[in-house]
């Protein structure tokens, strides 16, 4: 066969050659902004030639701060065909981290969306290795700014080349990187090469898999700061389908009417959105009938999210597990064709799980042992990780990447079991596994049943320390508008006997106004067990469970 390089400048003529009248629409900073591939090729070319113009050769990283939209795109694609590096920047990170990610990638370049010009202006003097910041608008003015010389994206591209000569590319050539959100600690690099996003694509489309086709409407919430928006932009533009990305500080409103609007017929991202637009949708204000399904990934769905989707909306939710060291998709859960027999709820239990290993990957989950745990749903390991879209080491990170690449393998600190048909459910990520009397007690197990309950809108169990048994679960539970003041601590925990084994009942709840999240939205639980840290105190002095707190 030929010696063929899998990179981005073929997905992008392909998108050209096939699909030049297809739409991609941007809520942009005024108003809805729509236009062709053709037209959005044009302009890549366009900003090839800009990127270029201004000195960045190939291997060079360019930073982008910026929200999901149609200039995000263009320079998802110009900036790899150039042979530069896409570094994502995510704009939630705290401005001490932003420093380090910049600075530990040394980017040369920076576009940065308008709305976002005092957060990069409060760090400018930091940034060393930055030598030109280029401004993005949909107008072809600078908003007022202490930077000195920026640059305007749309009188840079209006002034540029339309054709560009695609330089040779290896498909081992870095096109992305993008760093972890790191909860603790400075944040880990990931770089992705061109031959990793391209299979990554192929694997993402597969029907088994995103299914995704050519006459999808797609939008992204995941943000593309974040893992390339789950290389959803990718797999798009490959296949001609059209995209509406929704622009900045989108919120659930806005994601509702995007997606009536323009009969989007799949959305991605974490269960936060996905509860915030669970009532909008219901209460009838907006239409979700467009959906063909939901994919949700980052956090886990629970149950109830899911059967709620299912039976009220009638749109199914697809559970999708992945991490940025992989691309990020590795899990998907479908039920077999075999388990047609399944009841409704039995396929919303397999539906909550994190699912099957997508082809071109490999797993195997481990015990403390380090030798393969039985595929029984039941016996707890640590998944482990390998195939040509796993990262094999963190940028410029020798010491951390010793920990977490081993053999060969990516040790992903997820705790999962699989079942005899091969699901994988996450019990839990290791850090926030809860060890009770030598027993790994599932945290997501617990927050799913809890959520169950009919008055909880949101629960998340931490493990608190405990002098006999080394840790107890603590259960944070956010109860539904509704029923503020009229649930106590002992009805979440009656609803639980019977549903979860005895010792994994916690020994205390507290009703919290909202769990505290990450930048990207998820659970942010080392925040919660420093809270708590207080009970825990409490609790060594007493063997008896606490109640909550009024
Ligand atoms: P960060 O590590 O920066 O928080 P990532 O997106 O890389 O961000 O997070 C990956 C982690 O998110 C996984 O290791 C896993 O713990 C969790 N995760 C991802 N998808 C799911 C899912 N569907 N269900 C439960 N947890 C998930």
């Amino acid at each position: 066969m030929m010696a063929y390089d899998l990179t981005l400048q073929a997905v992008l003529e392909r998108a050209l050659r096939l699909y030049s009248k297809k739409e991609i629409i941007s809520r942009d900073f005024s108003g809805i902004f729509r236009y062709t591939y053709g037209d959005f090729y044009k302009r890549t070319l366009r900003l090839a030639n800009v990127l270029q113009d201004l000195g960045i050769t190939k291997g060079d990283r360019v930073g982008t701060l910026a929200w999901n939209n149609h200039r995000h795109l263009e320079l998802y694609f110009a900036i790899p065909i150039s042979g530069a590096v896409l570094h994502t920047l995510n704009l939630r990170l705290g401005p001490e981290q932003l420093v380090y990610i910049i600075n530990h990638a040394e980017d040369k370049v920076i576009f940065v969306d308008k709305d976002l010009l005092p957060l990069l202006q409060s760090i400018r003097d930091q940034l060393p290795t930055v030598e030109q910041i280029i401004v993005m608008s949909d107008t072809l003015e600078i908003p007022p700014c202490g930077l000195a010389n920026p640059l305007s994206y749309e009188a840079l591209l209006a002034g540029a080349r339309e054709t560009f000569s695609y330089p040779d590319l290896s498909e081992w050539d870095p096109a992305a990187m993008c760093y972890t959100t790191a909860t603790t600690g400075s944040p880990k690099g990931v770089v992705y090469t061109h031959r990793a996003l391209v299979l990554h694509c192929l694997a993402a489309c597969l029907p088994d898999c995103l299914n995704l086709h050519e006459a999808d409407r797609v939008l992204p919430f995941v943000p593309m700061f974040h893992v390339n928006a789950w290389g959803i932009p990718f797999a798009c533009t490959w296949l001609g389908a059209t995209q509406v990305f929704p622009g900045a500080r989108p919120q659930a409103e806005d994601i509702c009417r995007l997606i009536e609007d323009h009969k989007v017929t799949l959305a991605a991202g974490v269960p936060t959105i996905w509860m915030a637009t669970y009532p909008l949708w219901e209460s009838g204000k907006y239409d979700p009938s467009s959906l063909r399904e939901i994919v949700n990934g980052g956090s886990a769905a629970s149950v109830s999210m899911i059967r709620n989707y299912r039976e009220k909306l009638g749109v199914p939710i697809l559970h999708a597990y992945g991490m940025t060291e992989t691309t990020p998709v590795v899990l998907v859960s479908r039920p077999k064709s075999t388990m047609e027999n399944l009841s409704l709820e039995e396929k919303y239990q397999l539906s909550a799980k994190q699912g099957l290993l997508v082809p071109g990957l490999e797993m195997k989950v481990v015990g403390e042992d380090g030798r393969e745990i039985p595929w029984d749903g039941k016996t707890m390991g640590e998944l482990l990780l390998r195939g040509p879209w796993i990262a094999k080491e963190y940028y410029k990170d020798p010491v951390r990447s010793q920990d977490s690449f081993t053999e060969g393998w990516l040790r992903t600190g997820d705790i999962v079991t699989v079942d005899s048909e091969g699901y994988v459910g996450i019990a839990d990520r290791s850090k926030d596994l809860i060890k009770s009397g030598g027993e790994w007690i599932s945290s997501l197990d617990l927050e799913n049943t809890i959520m169950d309950h009919p008055a909880v809108l949101e629960a998340a169990v931490i493990a608190i320390p405990h002098p006999k048994w080394d840790e107890r679960p603590l259960a944070c539970v956010v109860l539904k508008q509704d029923y503020e003041g009229l649930v106590e601590a002992q009805d979440i925990l009656d609803f639980l006997r019977g549903k979860a084994p005895k010792l994994w009942i916690p020994d205390q709840v507290e009703f919290i106004e909202a769990i505290p999240r990450t930048s990207v939205g998820k659970f942010y639980k080392a925040a919660l067990r420093a809270r708590f840290a207080e009970a825990a105190s409490a609790l060594q002095t007493s063997e008896a469970p606490l109640r909550a707190k009024a």
